[in-house]
């Protein structure tokens, strides 16, 4: 059994051996308040599970009030030295971290397939993913290039620069333990802040093993710190002064909650939410193409992608021959282990597991044709796994729950309009806006559906258009509060601050006396 614990000040969190005290009376008062900060904030742990084999698997410390001040403190402190290195050295130490997570890749993969369950070419996709944001951040001297205005009067110049916060927030969920960390941190390090890190208490290994990287890597202990837990460690987090700002990703009702709590707290917060992403099949577009793109983006990493496809809006007559498409390419796709060359893993927990059928049984019962039934699968992994299969809704409504809700699972809802309005209509009043995608031959309705559509992510045949690491990734309406997407140069300026230098050296002619605003001339 593996037990996982913070990464603070490079190094695995021990407790800080308690001050002896002078006296008796001393003694006895320490006593006293450590019992009472024990029963206001103890120390706690959770289970992290085999998903595969449904075994518990160990355990993670979850960050008490305490445990975030000292994180935060070490942070703060490192901040001193990091936001003053060159930006020569700071490029060294990120190529450094670059190539050491690209040469032990695959070990970080299969962490990610023991705790989470994604089949293990999944967890590679995701961290050559996550690797992108650091190549991209690796040429950070370009990126933080200010402008230059010379002579804007006689002897004066003007410039610009952008300098970094201090001590930065990244709270992740469990569906990418290591690139939604990615997003962030490569761009936050670059520009010279200082990272506490709150992964996914389901699947908190993958964070420790990439603070591991980092310290081999030459970067000075305190820059990256890991706290792990839950809310308490999370709104520790959102409260604490000396954290500048909060990037979040997770569930909408979570990054409300942070995003309010957050700038309440005075901090500029970036917070990624929930999702229900359509793909629109004209009549004209490629029946197999389609087809194929459905099956990948509704099940790949058993639907528990932010970006994954979970209604496919079939447009006039082609619902029946797309359908018996998707639903022969099911039956070739092999539920079971991840590390067994699968195609589709297990749910991440038995409790989430169980929202995922109840919404199966929900569908059902509000009557919608349940064409394949992923209920009981067919798997090839210890039957005590958290399983469900590949499941496809036909003839689904908007007022359904499979509908409306996030079920983020394998779970694709089959909705038939007559008409390409109808089918815009659906995406455009649905309150999620992260991703949508559009199959068509029609480069002019594809046009007009980039245009129209209100949501931050399109793909044009392409299913799952996660934008590359130098453009920015990010929803729309209830899939993102905030103004800032992450990574790209949206990242930058998310955590960099703007600063305009006007200077003048010593020239006679303007010397004297004027109270007049200041003009050039
Ligand atoms: P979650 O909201 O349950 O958890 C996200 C983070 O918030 C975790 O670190 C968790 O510990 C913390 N948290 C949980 N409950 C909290 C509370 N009450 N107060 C404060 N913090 C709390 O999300 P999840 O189940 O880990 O991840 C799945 C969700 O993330 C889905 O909704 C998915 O769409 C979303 N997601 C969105 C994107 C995106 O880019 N928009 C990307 C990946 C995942």
């Amino acid at each position: 059994m593996k037990h996982v614990t913070h990464w603070i000040n490079g190094a695995p969190h021990t407790e800080s051996e308690p001050q002896a005290p002078r006296d008796r009376v001393g003694a006895a008062l320490s006593a006293l308040r450590e019992r009472a900060v024990d029963l206001i904030d103890p120390e706690r742990t959770g289970e992290i599970y085999d998903p595969a084999t449904g075994e518990l698997a160990g355990t993670v410390d979850f960050a008490s009030v305490r445990i975030v001040d000292e994180a935060v403190a070490a942070a703060r402190d490192a901040f001193a030295e990091w936001g003053r290195t060159s930006l020569t050295r700071r490029t060294q130490i990120l190529f450094a971290f670059r190539e050491l997570l690209n040469a032990r890749k695959a070990e970080l993969a299969a962490l990610i397939t023991e705790e989470h369950g994604k089949v293990l070419s999944d967890a590679m996709g995701e961290v050559t993913r996550g690797l992108e944001v650091v190549e991209f951040a690796c040429g950070i001297p370009h990126l933080l290039k200010g402008g230059y205005s010379s002579r804007v009067s006689t002897g004066v110049d003007v410039y610009s620069l952008r300098q970094p916060l201090g001590v930065v927030g990244i709270i992740s969920p469990f569906n990418f333990p290591a690139m939604v960390p990615m997003w962030f941190f490569p761009i936050a390090i670059a520009v010279g802040n200082t990272v506490v890190v709150k992964p996914s208490e389901k699947d908190p290994s993958p964070a420790v093993f990439i603070a591991e990287l980092w310290k081999e890597a030459g970067l000075p202990d305190g820059v990256f710190n890991v706290v792990h837990g839950d809310k308490v460690a999370v709104d520790a987090l959102l409260t604490h002064p000396d954290v500048k700002s909060i990037s979040f990703v997770g569930s909408t009702a979570i990054a409300r909650h942070v995003y309010e709590t957050g700038t309440a707290n005075g901090k500029r917060v970036q917070a990624l939410g929930g999702a229900k992403n359509h793909m629109v099949v004209l009549p004209d577009a490629d029946l197999d193409l389609a087809a194929d793109a459905a099956v990948n983006a509704g099940f790949g990493s058993a639907g528990e992608r932010c970006m994954a496809i979970s209604v496919l809006v079939a447009v006039g007559d082609i619902a029946d021959p797309l359908v018996e498409r998707i639903v022969e390419r099911m039956g070739s796709l092999r539920t079971g282990d991840g590390r067994r060359a699968c195609d589709m893993g297990p749910l991440v927990t038995q409790a989430h597991l169980d929202k995922v059928t109840g919404y199966i049984e929900a569908g059902v019962a509000e009557g919608a044709e349940i064409v394949v039934d992923g209920r009981d699968p067919l798997v090839d992994g210890a039957p005590e796994g958290f399983w469900v299969g590949p499941t496809l809704f036909d003839r689904v409504t908007p007022q359904m729950s499979v509908y409306t809700d996030e079920i983020f699972g394998p779970v694709l809802s089959v909705v038939r309009v007559e008409t390409y309005e109808q089918a815009l209509s659906l995406v455009n009043e649905h309150p999620y806006g992260n991703g949508t995608a559009i199959f068509t031959n029609d480069g002019g309705a594809a046009r007009r559906f980039q245009d129209e559509v209100e949501v931050g992510m399109v793909g044009i045949n392409v299913p799952i258009p996660v934008p590359m690491a130098y453009y920015s990734f990010g929803g729309w309406k209830d899939s993102l509060f905030g103004d800032t997407h992450a990574h790209g140069t949206q990242g930058v300026h998310f955590f960099t601050r703007g600063k305009v230098v006007t200077s003048r050296w010593l020239d006679p002619s303007h010397g004297g006396i004027n109270l007049g605003f200041p003009t050039h001339g």
